[in-house]
């Protein structure tokens, strides 16, 4: 079970026995003996709120008129990740916006790898468009992080097949320009290798679609990972509510979907728990019990410089005026943070299940695929 685990297609950014045993001991049974959370092994890094796509539940693109000129700049970063809060980083997740927009993507990824002495995978977000520069850009980092001994991966956005989807990203022609993209990635992979996954989030666009997500996985060999949409403040997508959050009268119908995936445990692996959990918080209002990476140590830094606890947090300060070691512990910010784990992580929708948190998860995770008991 345990060279399963390791091996299995859908747990490559997974690294070692070593590594997740020591997550097992560090977040399940030290973590909760010391008061203070412990520094940051993850990060989700913003690198621009720019996009290119109009999708009809992220208005994230609405800051781009400010977020452009407000943007970090590579110096900044370098002075900003040089903080002692980003010493122990071993997880980079490049985000945005779409981070292949940023001229000088590939001067960030130098600077993270010469920076961040423990870094040990990156994960990016894309939208793939343009494809060109998404393929360029896959082929210069992979090929970095292959030197370096670097996991790395690239999860793509698609909601929907075909012209559907265009419909969805607001923009013409983008379905055919993502295939692009995916192909060409798929060929550089033969070089450098890396995970290449597929985001799907669900909402109303697409929700009596998803059976055809399946099969296009099955198809093209490039797993597709279903995530619940998501109304955040962070998003700009409160008015895009309605086309987001699943009708009462269609959530029987979720349910169902994914109580189906999680009965693939061979295909979909941890991700099926992530399945069941999904389900039972929807069927049953039960109240998430799986791990989070932000709760047990995470930080989101955005394109401007302002600090997150998590997804869901408000800003706790901004890094270009204040250290984000003391933005991260300023008692009140400790405070607020406790709150929110109090008060918002129960019903929050497990949306990632990544080496930080599988490492926690270990045991139910095992349960989990010997007896599909959750
Ligand atoms: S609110 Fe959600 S994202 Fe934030 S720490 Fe809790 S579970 Fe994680």
């Amino acid at each position: 079970m345990l060279k399963a685990l390791l091996t299995h297609p859908r747990l490559k950014m997974i690294s070692s026995p070593l590594g997740l045993g020591k997550n097992l001991i560090q977040y399940r049974f030290l973590q909760p003996l010391i008061q203070r959370p412990l520094l940051p092994r993850a990060i989700c890094l913003y690198v621009t709120y720019r996009c290119n796509m109009r999708c009809r539940m992220c208005g994230i693109w609405k800051q781009q008129g400010k977020s452009l000129s407000n943007e970090l700049t590579l110096p900044e970063l370098d002075r900003i990740l040089s903080d002692r809060l980003f010493t122990k980083l071993e997880t980079i997740n490049i985000n945005g916006g779409e981070p292949n927009l940023r001229e000088d993507l590939i001067e960030i990824v130098d600077l993270l790898i010469s920076k961040l002495r423990r870094i040990k995978r990156i994960t990016l977000n894309s939208n793939g468009v343009p494809p060109h520069r998404t393929i360029e850009n896959a082929a210069r980092i992979s090929d970095r992080c292959r030197r370096q001994g670097i996991l790395f991966s690239i999860s793509v956005s698609l909601h929907d097949i075909g012209p559907r989807y265009d419909t969805i990203s607001g923009i013409k022609g983008t379905y055919e320009k993502v295939i692009q993209a995916l192909k060409g990635m798929q060929k550089i992979r033969q070089h450098n290798p890396f995970y290449l996954s597929v985001n799907c989030v669900i909402s109303n666009l697409n929700l009596h679609h998803l059976e055809e997500m399946i099969e296009w996985d099955q198809k093209n060999q490039i797993p597709v990972n279903f995530t619940l949409g998501e109304i955040r403040d962070r998003f700009h997508n409160i008015e895009m509510a309605e086309g987001i959050e699943i009708n009462e009268k269609d959530r029987p119908y979720l349910v169902e979907f994914l109580r189906k995936l999680a009965n693939k445990r061979k295909v979909y692996f941890q991700h099926a728990l992530r399945y069941v959990e999904l389900a039972d918080m929807m069927e049953f209002s039960k109240r998430r019990k799986l791990a989070c990476h932000y709760a047990m140590g995470g930080v989101i830094l955005g394109s401007e410089g302002l600090l997150y606890y998590c997804k869901s947090s408000r800003s706790i300060g901004n890094c270009r005026e204040r250290s984000a070691y003391d933005c991260y512990f300023d008692p009140n910010n400790l405070e607020y943070r406790q709150s929110l784990i109090e008060g918002k992580c129960g019903a929050c929708p497990p949306n990632t299940f990544n080496q930080m948190e599988v490492g926690r998860d270990l045991f139910r995770l095992f349960r989990f695929l010997l007896k599909g008991n959750g």
